[in-house]
């Protein structure tokens, strides 16, 4: 494909964009400001002795580059963004128009707590929607994204073990082998021992293997449900009986579910501790657009152990329970302690039970089942073309994700990452690629309830397209791709093992070489 090249560098109305670094200096400044008075410094060896180098520019300019450089960033907003594990669902303008209601958005968290008593409220039911929905009596809010969801889970868990005097010999923790990274990290970051359970043939936990596993060292099992490989864990409840039994507790990584939701509770499969995805499940922005939050749910067990601070309520209103003196005037609280600073991000909560209200309990059933169709029918209309590892037919459906490995791109010279980048000609995100590991070469797609059949229908058409021209050995269109992306394809492998992280003047560059 020749291509034409222009004076600017731009291509028609898709700008260039240099670094801020390359196009601000720090002799400007985007606003005036007073001679500074002559002082006498108090500094001493503390003064500066050189610039801070940061780049200067007008606020027009500021602008232009921040806009341009959101314009190269695809978003859900943009187009299909099929991630899967990650969720990336349509955010209602409504939750955001919830989010700016003064109330809620201009508030200090050091606000006497008698002028905040409609946010502490929303608080209180945005808890009791979870512990609702989720079948479990409590739920600590401040977590701030999954992992850290995760942490405050196997916090309560280790702060569980601990009250009973088991921390020095049980500290084994299991976890399967297509787990998302986060789980085992986790569990090693609280000094637990990791250990993992195989996958069956079909993409679930190995029940005999676990079984093997058990032992009255055995602190937890990280299981999430459904799966990263987009399957319902069958033997949950076998699996939650089995480990009761020798005394662990069961810890349900909730990323997904979006799949479950208002069809499944959790606390009836025999779940201790269940993170929920705020940004996943119930539709709050998330990757660059963030932040997340990761609200986590604990069963009787572990309630006592919820991190400060919580909300409660009396005849005086709602209030926030902020010290260990005061938690501990409550029945048998005992919190392990606290997470953040303040009490998590509230703007993700407002935009969280937004959604929930403007579902309604119904509503949010079918947000599951929708979600759920929509990847059975991507999985039904490539399961001729592309090769789906645990597909065993249209009488075993698939959750919310539909998993396929390269096996369909044997003896074409493509793997997954070629195929991937030549999405991105096509005008797809790529997928989720690698991962879960359990699977070579894995491409896990998530449509979510977000898309419409109309654009289904063009993705599979797409997807239907690129597989043919990869059989076709048309290597031009994969090797070479993205080539209509403002970046063309990376070299991976140095940019893993030789990242240049910081920009470096060119001038100085070339007085280094003189
Ligand atoms: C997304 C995800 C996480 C981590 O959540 P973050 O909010 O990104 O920290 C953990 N486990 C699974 C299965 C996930 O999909």
């Amino acid at each position: 494909m020749s291509e034409k090249q222009t004076f600017s560098g731009n291509r028609g109305l898709q700008l260039e964009e240099p670094l801020i670094f390359e196009i601000g200096s720090y002799q400007n400044c985007g606003v005036d400001l007073d001679e500074v008075p002559e002082v006498t410094s108090r500094l001493g060896d503390c003064a500066a002795t050189g610039n801070v180098d940061l780049p200067g520019l007008s606020e027009p300019e500021a602008m232009r580059h921040f806009v341009r450089l959101s314009q190269k960033n695809h978003a859900i907003d943009a187009g299909l963004y099929p991630l899967g594990s990650c969720t990336m669902k349509h955010n209602p303008r409504l939750n955001e128009k919830m989010a700016r209601l003064p109330g809620f958005s201009d508030i200090h968290p050091l606000q006497p707590q008698a002028t905040v008593q409609g946010a502490l409220e929303l608080m209180d039911d945005l808890a009791h929607w979870l512990k609702t929905l989720t079948g479990l009596p409590a739920v600590a809010l401040s977590p701030k994204a999954g992992a850290h969801g995760e942490l405050c889970g196997m916090m309560a868990i280790r702060a569980a073990i601990e009250a009973k005097g088991e921390l020095a010999t049980r500290n084994r923790v299991l976890v399967p082998e297509s787990a998302h990274g986060t789980n085992p990290a986790t569990a090693a970051l609280l000094g637990f021992k990791v250990d993992g359970i195989p996958a069956n043939a079909e993409g679930r936990v190995d029940l005999a293997a676990f079984k093997e596993k058990l032992g009255d060292d055995v602190a937890a099992i990280m299981l999430t449900n459904p799966n990263t490989c987009g399957l319902f864990e069958r033997d949950i409840i076998e699996i939650a009986d089995a480990l009761h039994d020798v005394g662990g507790y069961f810890y349900c990584d909730g990323a997904n579910f979006n799949a479950i939701v208002g069809r499944v509770r959790p606390g009836d499969l025999g779940v201790d501790a269940m993170h929920i995805n705020l940004h996943k499940t119930f539709s709050t922005p998330h990757g660059g657009g963030g932040p997340g939050s990761g609200p986590t749910v604990l069963s009787d067990r572990l309630a006592p152990f919820a991190p400060l601070p919580f909300v409660v309520s009396g005849e005086a209103g709602f209030s926030l329970v902020e010290t260990m003196d005061d938690a501990r005037l409550g029945a048998d609280e005992n919190p392990f302690g606290r997470m953040v600073a303040f009490h998590g991000q509230m703007g993700m909560y407002v935009r969280a039970l937004s959604y929930m209200m403007s579902h309604g309990a119904d509503g949010l059933r079918q947000v599951a089942e929708d979600a759920v169709l929509n990847a059975n029918y991507i999985l039904a209309s490539l399961r001729d073309v592309m090769t789906a590892p645990f597909d065993n037919g249209p009488t075993a459906p698939c959750m919310h994700e539909a998993l396929f490995d390269d096996s369909f791109l044997k003896d074409t010279g493509l793997d997954t990452l070629d195929f991937a980048k030549a999405m991105i000609d096509e005008g797809y995100h790529p997928m989720t690629m690698y991962f879960p590991l359990v699977v070579h070469g894995a491409m896990l797609i998530e449509p979510t309830e977000t898309e419409s059949k109309a654009s289904l229908d063009l993705f599979i058409a797409t997807m239907r397209d690129l597989v043919k021209g990869a059989k076709a050995g048309d290597m031009a269109r994969f090797k070479n791709a993205p080539e209509l992306a403002p970046r063309r394809r990376l070299d991976e492998t140095q940019a893993a093992r030789n990242p240049i992280l910081r920009w470096q003047e060119p001038a100085a560059e070339a007085q280094a070489a003189e």
